[in-house]
């Protein structure tokens, strides 16, 4: 597929990028000519998916950030603009699902747990980071189908993924008309953190029949929606949030 080159000259940061959705996101906005700056929690992890990045012939950057650590998300920031001096692109991807307890029962620090690292860490990071952002930048937060409808097994999850549309309609507000905030809001995508529903055979399939396209999505899939929002294609579209889910339920 010859690649479009879209975002020629942009830097962007893509937090919790060095597998599945994250890193398909990172390659697809490099192949499209960013200079991309890649993170997560483990050094070997960051160094391992900087190399493959690298080898596409991307201009890329590692950096270790765990989203809810404010002196990671500062040096973040910090690296990224002393080498590049400036910040189009924010791509805030991190995100946990530590229980599968119903909400009633899931436990104080966990309710905090998910806040802070699906939630508070996206603000947190556009706090440092929005002196830096270029007049036509763009920032995308990635919730999740279940944000509009909280599965059982997923409850708690789906209710701060819920809380990213509302954060974007309201950072859209705040910090436009200079910056667009998209979300997307991706279907099920085998990932690590998908595995405990995409793993299981009988899962997968009752997954496949929810959706029209009768299929699983792809981190590629994402990575493309990515790419269309951080784009000038784009350049109308703030406050909204994108459904990348083969035709699952979601809104009207
Ligand atoms: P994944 O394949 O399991 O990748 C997780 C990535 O996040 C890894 O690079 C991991 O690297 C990093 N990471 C984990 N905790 C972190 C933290 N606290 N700070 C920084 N980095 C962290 O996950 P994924 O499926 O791509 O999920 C990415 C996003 O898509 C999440 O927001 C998720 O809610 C959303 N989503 C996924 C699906 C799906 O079906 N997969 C569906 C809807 C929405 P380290 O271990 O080195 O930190």
């Amino acid at each position: 597929m010859t690649m479009m080159r879209r975002l020629e000259g942009k830097v962007a940061i893509v937090t919790a990028s060095t597998q599945g959705i994250g890193f398909a996101i990172a390659e697809r906005l490099g192949l499209e000519g960013a200079s991309v700056v890649i993170s997560s929690r483990k050094q070997s992890n960051v160094d391992e998916a900087a190399k493959k990045i690298r080898e596409k012939g991307i201009e890329v950057m590692g950096v270790v950030c765990h989203v809810s650590n404010p002196q990671h998300r500062k040096n973040l920031v910090d690296i990224t603009v002393e080498k590049y001096r400036k910040i189009d692109i924010i791509v805030s991807n991190a995100a946990v699902n530590p229980t599968t307890d119903s909400i009633l029962h899931s436990k104080e620090s966990v309710l905090d747990k998910l806040w802070e690292v699906n939630v508070k860490s996206s603000i947190l990071l556009l706090q440092d980071a929005a002196q830096y952002l270029s007049n036509a930048s763009s920032v995308i937060l990635i919730s999740s189908i279940s944000g509009y409808n909280p599965q059982p097994t997923l409850a708690m999850y789906g209710v701060t993924k819920t809380a990213i549309f509302g954060l974007t309609k309201a950072l859209a507000m705040e910090m436009g008309p200079e910056t667009r905030v998209n979300c997307i809001a991706p279907g099920i995508v085998p990932t690590n953190f998908a595995d405990f529903l995409t793993k299981t055979k009988e899962i997968r399939k009752s997954i496949e029949e929810k959706t029209i396209l009768n299929r699983l999505g792809s981190v590629s899939d994402i990575a493309a929606a990515s790419a269309f929002l951080a784009s000038d294609d784009a350049s109308y579209i703030t406050g909204e949030t994108l459904v990348v889910a083969g035709g699952m339920p979601s809104k009207l």
